[in-house]
C-alpha cells in the first residue's frame, strides 16, 4: 500500500482511490466515420507499457475528483500527479 497525493486533498491511502485506465484517450470526433476495426481499437486497445504509464485515477472515497497519474508499472512508483486538462508531464522511470 502507498500514499497518493490527491491534487485537492493531499496525501491519502491508496485504498481511497481507483485507477480507471489509461489517460489521454481522446474520443474520435466523428465516430460514424470510423471502420469497425478503428472503433474497436478506440474502445478496447490500450498501450499496457512496461515502464511509464499515464493513468486516470479518481478519489472515490474522498473528494470524488479525477486526476492523472504517471506511474512506473515495473516499480509501482508514482512519477507525477496532475489535474485533468493539464499537459502530460515529461517523466523518466
Ligand atoms: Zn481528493
Amino acid at each position: 500500500m502507498f500514499l497518493i497525493d490527491c491534487p485537492w486533498c493531499g496525501p491519502r491511502q491508496q485504498t481511497e482511490f481507483h485507477c480507471q485506465g489509461e489517460a489521454h484517450i481522446a474520443r474520435p470526433k466523428d465516430p460514424d466515420a470510423l471502420s469497425d476495426e478503428e472503433w474497436a481499437n478506440y474502445v478496447f486497445n490500450r498501450t499496457n507499457p512496461k515502464g511509464v504509464h499515464f493513468e486516470r485515477w479518481v478519489h472515490n472515497h474522498g473528494c470524488r475528483r479525477w486526476f492523472n497519474v504517471a506511474r512506473d508499472t515495473v516499480t509501482d512508483r508514482i512519477l507525477a500527479i496532475y489535474r485533468m486538462g493539464e499537459k502530460r508531464p515529461k517523466v523518466k522511470s
